[in-house]
């Protein structure tokens, strides 16, 4: 049977096509090489809604710069211990909203016939004799390669280890409009740990737009959400009481969830299936942040088809999050699960006490062991060491 002619078959299936689906099928459609390769995207939604803002660091010039509708060159930190504002040149902070990148993506991919984007629900993946099966409500795909982003929370939470954590990033954010000038627009705060930590990690994120708009969201690190009406009167409160303004309208709400887990993700699955995204692992347990990653993946995953070569995990975590980041992640987890309101001392004090290149270059996995060293030793270990005791990290 030739299967190249079989109108159900393609060369490559992406399964999920939200940020790290779509991101996949973008830097394959950029491969002159990969040209002639038909794939298919199969996502269960429309993805037209505004569902995320995605932020992240870097001094390099990224591809999605078409998309990029902010960047600031300034961080705010507040703890009510430690609060400044420093300059993160050569760093900028960019920010890309879902609803300018979702229609961009997807017309660029679109460009070239061999692509198609499939609204349905992937029902399974299974494999026999090396061809993959993909089955939706309506049809069955094949494929002699899967990249796969649909994750399965319910999953992920019966097959963590008694060693490992899983926690759950949850947020709500309105983006306001003030009648007064009230905003900074070149600075943005990354932290507002000034608020009561209730046991938990939960501090304030602000990015302004302008001088009269901000996107303002309140972020809990806990095992489960609040209902939603708390958060709503949580921001209600800070706005008036911490910012104080009075005068505002909500334009948009973003509300969230990110796993934040040191399960060990599987890049290969047994059958061969390549996870990408936050089922590839490419989120960092800490911190949620993940866009970044997910960047380099695709566009390393791309470059190596080019090459007719399949990265091995090894090769991954070297350019993503190396193992011994991984450790440390673990290690703040533990602390951030069962003595929250520690880590706002902590992070005051790895602010305080570190330039703030190294801690950019700290937090986005860049650091050489020394610079590790050294940023560690200015933060008390006694928690750390537990930790890693704890769950017998090595
Ligand atoms: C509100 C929000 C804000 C965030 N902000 C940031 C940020 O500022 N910086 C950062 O680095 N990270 C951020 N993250 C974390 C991370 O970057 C995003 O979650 C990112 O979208 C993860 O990409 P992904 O492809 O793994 O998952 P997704 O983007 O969620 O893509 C998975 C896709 O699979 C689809 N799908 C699920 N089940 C099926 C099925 N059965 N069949 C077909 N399709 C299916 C889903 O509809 C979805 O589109 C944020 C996350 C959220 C939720």
């Amino acid at each position: 049977m030739d299967l190249k002619k079989m109108n159900n078959h393609y060369d490559i299936i992406i399964t999920g096509g939200g940020c790290a689906g779509l991101s996949l099928a973008y830097k394959i459609s950029k491969q002159q090489k990969l040209n002639n390769l038909k794939v298919l995207i199969i996502e269960k939604e429309e993805k037209k809604k505004n569902d995320r803002t995605w932020c992240f660091w870097t001094t390099e010039n990224l591809v999605f710069n078409e998309v990029i509708s902010k960047s600031w060159g300034k961080l705010q930190f507040s703890s009510g211990y430690f609060d400044k504002t420093f300059d993160i040149k050569p760093f900028q902070y960019h920010k890309i909203e879902a609803k300018d990148f979702y229609p961009f993506v997807k017309g660029e991919i679109s460009k070239n016939k061999n692509n198609h984007l499939l609204q349905d629900t992937v029902h399974s993946i299974d494999c026999e004799n090396g061809i993959y099966q993909v089955k939706t409500g309506q049809k069955t795909y094949t494929s002699k390669l899967v990249f796969n982003s649909i994750l399965d929370i319910k999953n992920l939470k019966s097959s963590l280890k008694k060693n490992q954590t899983l926690l759950n990033q949850h947020f709500k954010g309105w983006k306001i409009k003030t009648e007064n000038i009230c905003f900074d627009s070149n600075s943005f705060q990354m932290f507002d740990f000034d608020i009561p930590q209730n046991k938990e990690v939960r501090f304030v994120y602000i990015l302004p737009e302008s001088s009269t708009k901000a996107l303002i969201e309140f972020t809990i690190f806990s095992k489960k959400p609040l209902i939603d009406n708390e958060y709503d009167h949580f921001l209600k409160k800070y706005i008036s009481k911490k910012l104080n303004i009075d005068s505002y309208i909500v334009e948009e709400v973003e509300k969230g969830e990110i796993p934040m887990t040191d399960f060990k993700f599987r890049r290969i699955e047994k059958n061969g299936v390549h996870n990408i995204g936050i089922k590839g692992g490419m989120s960092k347990a800490s911190s949620g942040y993940t866009f970044y990653n997910i960047q380099k993946d695709s566009s390393k995953i791309a470059e190596s088809l080019c090459l007719n070569k399949i990265l091995n995990p090894y090769q991954v975590e070297r350019y993503t999050i190396p193992e011994r980041f991984r450790i440390y992640d673990s290690m703040i987890l533990d602390i951030m699960e069962n003595k929250g309101e520690y880590i706002s001392k902590v992070f005051s004090t790895l602010f305080q006490k570190n330039s703030i290149h190294k801690i950019l270059k700290f937090l986005n996995n860049k650091t050489s062991f020394l610079e590790d060293l050294k940023i560690m030793s200015s933060v008390p270990s006694y928690p750390f060491i537990k930790a890693f005791l704890k769950k017998k990290l090595l």
